[in-house]
């Protein structure tokens, strides 16, 4: 196992790629595109950059950008 190849597979899960509008992000949370749900990014101490707690999607994902605007 990889991590390109959990990222590729991860890319083909994508359930919503925008926001939804029902949705309010509370402080410090994200929408996580893989999850479909709001989650707070959590910092992973190895790779330097924050991660989605449940599927441990980059916040440097192309989609996880998108959907949060950043
Ligand atoms: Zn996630």
């Amino acid at each position: 196992m990889n991590l390109f190849g959990i990222s590729k597979e991860n890319a083909k899960k994508v359930k919503n790629k925008v926001l939804p509008k029902n949705i309010r992000l509370k402080d410090k949370q994200l929408w996580c595109p893989y999850c479909s749900c709001p989650v707070i990014f959590q910092k992973d101490k190895n790779l330097g950059t924050k991660r989605c707690p449940l599927c441990s999607i980059s916040i440097r994902d192309y989609w996880v950008k998108k959907v949060n605007k950043l």
